[in-house]
């Protein structure tokens, strides 16, 4: 850490010796405050970006593998200044203010910082007291009723911290997109325990307090791809099961159980959770105060699309029992919930956008991969297979709206996919929506090759590890599966990336067509 920090701290340095305004160290606080050494350790963040704000993180610990969790910071309040300005060396500062970073949050920050043009891009970083975090580079959507010619955007999930270096994040670091999608699982809550691990936690048993939970998010802080990544773009960030719990379901401390007939989630546990999910990452989604938190919501890129980060952990009935056809065909089941499922339906009536995209955790189309008689073994009771009424009030939702362009963007399964949708699966028929499913960053995937012989909608499947990158215009979504060639190799210099598979959705037709 120690050798990140003295770079950062140069650069920082090196962009005022340049000319640029230095940020000043507040005066009310100052005089108060105990001295910390170089707390910017975790790097900095943006992310949900509106067309005139966009939120700035970071998080203030000197020492962020402490075992409680605080980073090494003293139990007291500390100003935190910030500046965004439209050129890297803050020579031109647009906005600017102090927050302050309470213990009660572990040093976290999150600052919405508004009065910004819309479609622009910009540079923020923040300052406590000597101390300047490295530079950010963020941007703003454009304006809602303007048709910008052309969005690049990566998807991405998955990062077991033990299972794998975090190669692909400086990949996608590198592409500048203009906003990244986390889909889930930027945590794993348990120990991995395999032979090819690469590294390990410094919290060895599976975290359950808050003190864990945060300090498993700073160790996760610590890899300099993973902060290269965040600093390159605003992010969205939706959670899946590991942030919490295995295989967690609903929002009922009394139904909640990671696997059908084990003993709920005690909700201090949960609470926990949502809280440390809530100080690291970069969204303007209220703090949450209770077990549950508000998460789904909605980005939108001009006219040309709209983004729906959906929530299909909270608000989930409990998975069926493997291979239960009666409960995971059961009509009245839901993996959204009633609210969030007319929360979606309403938007997609209004077609505000060219494109919808709905940024969700689990497999979303029919993926039976027994090849056999369509019974409901070989099916994931934890995906939206295991949901199929629920699945088909959204397809047919979408279908009866004239929804021009339906996109489903999913993670969780750490493989590349690529499907066609339909409203029923083993019929085919008409293709309706696509779903596009990144690969993992480094967590394992399966050997096993599974049997698509009942699944012509699927159309590919890949075994790397990587993300997916996606180049947006009003008359095309062009996809790009990016594979790298190892996440167990720990030489940068070793490790290549390339386009695995390529594919693009026309406007107005729904379907991968090969390209
Ligand atoms: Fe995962
Ligand atoms: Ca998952």
């Amino acid at each position: 850490m120690g050798t990140v920090s003295r770079r950062t701290f140069l650069l920082g340095g090196a962009a005022a010796a340049g000319g640029a305004v230095v940020l000043g160290v507040p005066r009310w606080a100052s005089a108060a405050e105990p001295t910390i050494r170089y707390p910017f350790t975790l790097g900095v963040a943006s992310g949900d970006p509106l067309p005139d704000s966009v939120v700035l993180w970071t998080r203030l610990a000197p020492a962020p593998l402490n075992g409680d969790g605080l980073g090494g910071m003293p139990a007291s309040n500390f100003a935190v200044a910030w500046e965004v300005a439209s050129d890297p060396a803050f020579g031109s500062v647009v906005a600017s203010g102090t927050s302050t970073a309470v213990p009660a949050n572990a040093h976290s920050v999150h600052v919405v910082a508004g009065g910004l043009q819309p479609g622009a891009w910009y540079y923020y970083r923040f300052k406590a007291q000597t101390h300047i975090s490295p530079v950010g580079r963020t941007r703003t959507a454009p304006a809602s009723t303007t048709q910008p010619s052309s969005m690049l955007f990566a998807f991405a999930s998955c990062q077991h911290w033990e299972q794998g270096w975090y190669h692909a994040h400086r990949f996608l670091a590198n592409d500048q997109p203009d906003l990244v999608l986390w889909l889930g699982d930027y945590i794993y809550e348990g120990t991995s325990s395999q032979a090819t691990d690469v590294r390990g936690y410094t919290v060895t048993d599976e975290v359950d307090t808050l003190a864990q939970y945060r300090q498993r998010y700073a160790q996760h802080r610590t890899d300099p791809n993973l902060r290269a990544a965040h600093a390159a773009a605003p992010w969205a960030a939706v959670f899946d099961d590991h942030e919490v719990k295995n295989n967690w379901a609903g929002n009922d401390p009394t139904t909640t159980s990671p696997e059908p007939g084990a003993p709920p989630i005690p909700s201090t546990r949960k609470a926990a959770a949502f809280k440390a999910w809530w100080e690291n990452m970069p969204t303007r989604i209220p703090q949450p105060t209770t077990s549950s938190i508000a998460a789904y919501r909605r980005l939108q890129w001009g006219t040309l699309a709209s983004l729906h980060l959906l929530d299909t952990r909270q608000y989930r009935d409990d998975q069926a029992p493997d291979g239960s056809c009666p409960v995971m065909r059961s009509s009245t089941r839901t993996i959204t919930g009633a609210t969030q499922e007319q929360w979606l339906l309403d938007a997609l009536a209004t077609r505000s956008a060219t494109w919808d995209l709905l940024g969700q955790q689990v497999f979303f189309a029919g993926r039976d991969t027994g090849g056999d008689a369509a019974d409901c073994n070989d099916m994931s009771t934890d995906a939206w297979d295991g949901y199929t009424a629920s699945r088909q009030r959204i397809t047919q939702g979408w279908v009866n709206r004239q929804v021009r362009n339906p996109v489903v963007l999913t993670g969780d399964v750490h493989r590349h996919w690529a499907a066609n949708l339909h409203l029923d699966y083993y019929t085919g028929g008409q293709i309706v929506g696509t779903e596009l499913v990144t690969s993992s960053i480094s967590s394992l995937g399966s050997d096993t090759a599974p049997d698509l012989s009942r699944m012509p909608h699927i159309r590919y499947i890949g075994n790397q590890r990587g993300y997916v990158r996606c180049r947006l215009t009003p008359s095309q979504l062009t996809s790009e599966w990016v594979g790298i060639s190892s996440a167990f190799q720990q030489n940068p210099s070793l490790v290549t990336s390339s386009v695995v598979r390529r594919y693009a959705v026309l406007d107005g037709q729904p379907g991968l067509v090969s390209i």
